[in-house]
């Protein structure tokens, strides 16, 4: 899939306001608009791979970065010790923005099972 111009990639533009909770040069962080948990917030790679099945071998160093990120967000917003991530990949798993992004949700159980947030 090729990359398109997608809400994230406007957001970052600075055409789109957010709320945003952290940024550097390869990524913004911030609150997803519709929570599906007290604490959920969308790390987003600037570079616009549209799911994570279009990210190649040269994208290894950014998705291990962003990964670390997500741990040190976590810290940052005090729910370092439970948390859960996600990326939806591809329309039938509920993926419908595609621009990579990691979905870090906390603030509440999530018992077994419970994998159907967004
Ligand atoms: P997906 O369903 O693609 O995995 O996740 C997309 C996420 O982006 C959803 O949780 C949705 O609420 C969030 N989202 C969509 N549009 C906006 C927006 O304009 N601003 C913010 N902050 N989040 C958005």
């Amino acid at each position: 899939m090729s990359a398109e111009v997608t809400i994230f990639t406007r957001i970052m533009a600075g055409e789109i306001p957010a709320d945003i909770v952290y940024e550097d040069d390869d990524c913004i962080c911030i609150n997803d608009i519709q929570p599906q948990a007290p604490t959920h917030v969308l790390i987003i790679p600037r570079k616009p791979i549209p799911r994570l099945v279009d990210a190649s071998a040269e994208d290894k160093v950014l998705l291990g970065s962003l990964m670390l990120k997500v741990g040190d967000i976590a810290r940052t917003l005090g729910v370092g010790d439970a948390f859960r991530v996600c990326i939806n990949n591809g329309e039938q798993a509920g993926q419908t923005v595609f621009h990579l992004h990691i979905h870090l949700l906390a603030g509440k159980a999530f018992t077994e099972g419970s994998l159907s947030m967004q």
